[in-house]
């Protein structure tokens, strides 16, 4: 996990920032600067206390709408999601 923050410091920002509620596509135009104010703010500066803050996160949930049929479903984890009503994949949240 360290080594993975180590050799991907840019892609943990982004999660983090994600998991902030940033919404998905907008995550991207945070700046590390801006994520790192984030982490102060929480006291989340180390990695230690990163890490016992996301054990205490709930699961992200999203309210999707298939782009296929066009029903809705409540999707929890990481997207993309698979629409359970006709099984069509890759769906992202907006
Ligand atoms: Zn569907």
């Amino acid at each position: 996990m360290l080594e993975t923050t180590h050799e991907h410091p840019e892609w943990v920002k982004r999660r983090v920032a994600r998991s902030f509620g940033v919404a998905e596509g907008d995550y991207l135009n945070i700046s590390p600067t801006g994520v790192r104010g984030v982490w102060v703010r929480h006291g989340l500066t180390t990695h230690e206390a990163r890490v016992a803050w996301a054990a205490k996160q709930p699961e992200a949930k999203y309210r999707v709408v298939c782009p296929s049929c066009h029903r809705s479903f409540l999707a929890t984890g990481k997207p993309p999601f698979a629409c359970p009503h006709c099984r069509v994949g890759g769906i992202h949240p907006r």
